[in-house]
């Protein structure tokens, strides 16, 4: 598990990247900077880890494009010591950006196998999650809630209710909407039943899928 010089000349270019796609939270652009992203992909694509591309990881999962992780990120506007939910921890890259960052960080997956493999490896490079959980993000984590910001890294058919509903008042939640292109939605929690909505940019994710089994 080496981070050479190599991959960090890699890495800031790759930060220049982002940034010229329009990425400007400087402290984002550090946690990009930061972290080790060849460490969270399959060894076979190692050469590919710092690309502006997403990559499969196991169970036919990918791990998202950086800009994507970065543009979601900047969404969130993360303060130091915020409670944070995230749905779909994947291969933990995303996850190591937020708990970067600082935020006490709560993930939850659905593929018990990128669960248990996401587990073992964030705090083996220094990533401490709060929780990760094996179990299904449509339905938030209540007994944690509420969350200052949560974030969801699949394309979900729709909103989950639980999730506007465990956000605090202020608090964001950031979610790509739609079947086959998904359009970033921001939510931001104005009162208890206000909900202010701002639909941005256009993506790609894989879906977020309904109760396995
Ligand atoms: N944040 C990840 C991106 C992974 S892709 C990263 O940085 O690598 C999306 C992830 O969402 C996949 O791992 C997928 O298994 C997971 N997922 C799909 N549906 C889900 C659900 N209902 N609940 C929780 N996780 C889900």
């Amino acid at each position: 598990m080496k981070d050479t010089f190599k991959h960090k000349g890699l890495r800031q270019q790759l930060v220049n990247t982002i940034k010229k796609k329009g990425i400007k939270d400087k402290k984002v652009l550090a946690a990009i900077g930061k972290i080790p992203r060849h460490l969270f992909m399959d060894s076979g694509f190692i050469d590919h880890a710092y690309q502006d591309k997403a990559f499969p990881i196991a169970a036919d999962q990918t791990i998202s494009q950086p800009y994507t992780v970065a543009y979601q990120t900047e969404l969130l506007q993360v303060q130091k010591g915020d409670k944070v939910l995230e749905i779909g921890t994947g291969s933990g890259y995303q996850a190591a950006v937020l708990i970067e960052l600082g935020a006490k960080l709560y993930s939850i997956e659905r593929q018990q196998e990128l669960f248990k493999k996401t587990n073992k490896f964030l705090p083996k490079i220094g990533y401490v999650a709060k929780k990760l959980i094996f179990g299904d993000g449509y339905k938030g984590l209540p007994k944690e809630a509420p969350f200052d910001s949560i974030i969801v890294t699949a394309g979900a058919p729709f909103v989950p209710k639980p999730l506007l509903e465990q956000l605090k008042i202020g608090g964001r939640l950031v979610i790509p909407v739609g079947e086959d292109v998904q359009v970033m939605t921001l939510y931001i929690r104005k009162g208890e039943k206000e909900f202010e909505k701002h639909e941005l940019g256009e993506f790609r994710f894989v879906p977020l899928l309904e109760n396995k089994t």
